[in-house]
């Protein structure tokens, strides 16, 4: 099987509100990506996610530096294109971000097509360590933007509709009423709830450690982001003295800065990011990793769960799939589905990355 050619695509879909965490407010979502067609006439698509922005680079990316390198190759040699690409024209300027992005949407389309290839959903393919199905939280109850009355009553709908854990965004000026907020949703959570937080990077290492004291109390199940990603010597000193275990991923870009962290005992979760980190490849890599420590992994629900439904079921040491419910009929051709606070398992062939005829046409602005 030989790549023909490939084409990139920016889908914009509204999400039909605003949420806010203590970084940004979002209305709408990029998917940025490619379809990659082979002899074989199978195709496969890839996508990275953008909050509303930015999405023009990574095409440009994907356009200039990575698309004209794959026609003629076989898209089953996988890992060995990932390392041309990684060490290729991108190199220069790359490593992390918009390139990384770009790169994710390549490997995940490979992927897609290697699955299809073998007429097996990605997870099966890749060693299905996890046939049962996987439990789900969820971080659609809990945004920042929505007052103490609405998290308890989005918190309430959720538990009904079986969810076994929930995630609330914190982050505001006053910690005090970070906690105060916290503490509602915590007492209106039936006995065995899971609850997180998450942060978004918005702290320094002295609000970090005040949030991590005034929250030690509510049997957080972790606290998300509270620092700068970069910055694994004030993770490592935050989480020797935190109580509440230390998750973070979604801004990591590499496989050797996770390493780092992991081996400086700065995350406890890790929430390695398919769309973020450079695609399933070096996802892999990471979750090896994180294994080898005794850790778990969360992963970022950046591609909206339908990578990472898949992955979560390939290694032995996920623990939860992220789920934000943002539209009850998406853009994708093989939506994620849900029953029971559990994913159930994907069975179409593929990574479930396809978009809907219906979705390109009504979202493509490019
Ligand atoms: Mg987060």
């Amino acid at each position: 099987m030989r790549i023909d050619r490939a084409e990139s695509f920016i889908l914009e879909v509204p999400i039909g509100g605003v949420i806010a965490d203590s970084m940004q407010s979002v209305t709408k979502l990029e998917f940025v990506g490619l379809t990659v067609h082979t002899d074989a006439g199978i195709v496969g698509t890839g996508y990275t996610v953008t909050v509303g922005f930015g999405g023009s680079v990574i095409r440009n990316v994907l356009d200039t530096l990575y698309i004209p390198e794959l026609p003629g190759k076989d898209p089953c040699h996988v890992k060995d294109i990932w390392r041309q690409l990684y060490y290729g024209k991108a190199h220069w300027i790359g490593r992390a971000g918009a390139t990384t992005m770009a790169q994710s949407a390549v490997d995940i389309a490979l992927w897609d097509i290697v699955a299809k290839a073998a007429e097996q959903p990605l997870w099966q393919l890749l060693g299905g360590a996890r046939p049962a199905e996987v439990p789900i939280y969820n971080t659609h109850a809990g945004w920042l933007n929505y007052s103490v009355e609405q998290l308890v009553e989005e918190a309430a709908k959720l538990v009904d509709q079986g969810y076994p854990a929930l995630k609330v965004k914190v982050g505001l000026a006053d910690t005090h009423e970070d906690l105060r907020r916290l503490e509602a949703v915590r007492q209106s959570l039936p006995e065995g709830i899971l609850l997180m937080a998450d942060a978004n990077q918005t702290w320094d290492l002295m609000q970090a450690r005040k949030a991590a004291r005034l929250f030690g109390g509510l049997g957080l199940s972790w606290l998300e982001e509270p620092l700068h990603p970069d910055d694994i010597k004030a993770h490592r000193l935050l989480s020797a003295g935190s109580a509440v275990p230390i998750a973070l991923g979604e801004h990591v870009y590499t496989t050797h800065a996770f390493r780092d962290y992991i081996e400086s005992n700065a995350v406890d979760v890790v929430q390695v990011d398919v769309c973020r980190v450079g695609g399933i490849t070096p996802w892999l890599e990471v979750a090896a990793l994180a294994h080898a420590a005794n850790l778990r992994i969360c992963p970022h629900a950046g591609d909206l769960m339908q990578v990472h439904q898949h992955l979560v079921k390939a290694i032995p040491n996920s623990w939860m799939l992220e789920v934000i419910p943002l539209w009850d009929r998406g853009p994708f051709r093989h939506q994620v589905r849900l029953a029971e606070g559990k994913a159930l398992n994907p069975v179409e062939p593929g990574a479930s990355s396809e978009f809907t005829a219906e979705a390109f046409e009504r979202f493509r602005v490019a």
